[in-house]
């Protein structure tokens, strides 16, 4: 049936029909919340290319926690600045590091009953190479050392099971990582904690204020080696379902916007549940359309959310969250 018996236009006559029509919704409870835990008391200091975002004391995170349950957001994922840095990034598997300490301040609150605590496992943030795992020097140069990086990387993950973490999420990328986490976790008791693999994480440009959030950048080369290259989709796929063999129970896809396609791919691939990182790049840049008054909050924020539901995610980390579910309300 062609125009004019069939008319696209009847069914977005009104709110109420457009409403009725749509296909793909954004709830808070699919919003995950990124925090940025730092040593101190009553701390709440501004991430300069990020606005709205800060690094946050264990105190002010548990305030912040409160408001994101009041919101009905769906979880927090949690980044740690820690108090000094070192080869092995030992502050990421201290059972007194920074996010350790913070996941139980956190457990003890009463909001955290409605959100899914989520603990980042990476070295980057705690090495001072600022790289995500062992590093060593070859004849070719510095590089991240894969298989002792994993035990690390599976200390981490036992260390935050331990503190009360509700998920484990690795983000490092080396290989085998999900299996050593696995591994380890069943070993010490955790075999309920459930592992979010950030399956396929580009080497992206967009990452680039996130390293300052969480003062991760690295201090010398790049994380071409074990994050992918953006061009490729297919070998995207065969991350996922190495995570998935490996045990992953979910998979988290980053970045978001310029990859829609990839999580559109990841979804026909599998049903585990697939969460998207809208990322730092992504959240700055349409910060600065708004600031500069080009484009509409309150539009682009829904509308940047909805493409990536859209693209078959079933939730989203994004440091929009608590505005998107102010709008949402
Ligand atoms: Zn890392």
């Amino acid at each position: 049936m062609s125009f004019p018996q069939s008319r696209m236009r009847r069914l977005r006559r009104t709110e109420s029909l457009r409403a009725l029509m749509r296909e793909t919704a954004v709830t808070p409870g699919d919003l995950i919340h990124p925090i940025f835990l730092c040593p101190g008391i009553a701390v709440r200091r501004p991430v300069a290319s990020m606005p709205g975002v800060f690094n946050l004391s264990i105190d002010e995170a548990v305030r912040e926690a409160e408001e994101a349950a009041r919101l009905g957001l769906g979880g927090l994922l949690l980044f740690g600045l820690p108090e000094s840095k070192d080869e092995l990034g030992s502050g990421a598997y201290d059972d007194e590091g920074i996010v350790q300490l913070g996941l139980r301040a956190l457990k003890a609150s009463p909001a955290s009953k409605k959100l899914v605590l989520i603990a980042d496992v990476c070295l980057c943030e705690y090495t001072n190479h600022g790289h995500c795992g062992k590093v060593i020097e070859t004849a070719d140069g510095w590089i991240v050392d894969n298989d002792p990086s994993l035990d690390l990387l599976a200390r981490t993950a036992v260390s935050q099971a331990k503190a009360g973490a509700d998920v484990v999420a690795p983000s490092d990328m080396m290989d085998g990582r999900v299996a050593a986490i696995r591994r380890a976790l069943d070993a010490a008791g955790y075999q309920q904690t459930p592992i979010l693999s950030y399956a396929s994480k580009f080497a992206s440009a967009f990452y680039g204020p996130f390293r300052e959030a969480a003062d991760s950048a690295p201090q010398f080369g790049d994380r071409k080696t074990y994050q992918m290259d953006g061009a490729n989709l297919r070998e995207a796929l065969r991350e996922i379902s190495l995570d998935l063999e490996e045990g992953a129970d979910m998979i988290l896809m980053k970045p978001a916007m310029p990859y829609l396609d990839v999580i559109r791919a990841a979804r026909e691939l599998t049903g585990v549940p697939i969460g998207a990182y809208q990322v730092s790049g992504e959240y700055s840049m349409l910060q600065a359309a708004f600031q500069k008054g080009w484009l509409d909050p309150n539009r682009a924020i829904l509308e940047s959310l909805v493409s990536i539901r859209r693209a078959g995610a079933d939730f989203i980390v994004t440091y929009f969250a608590k505005e998107a579910a102010k709008l949402l309300g």
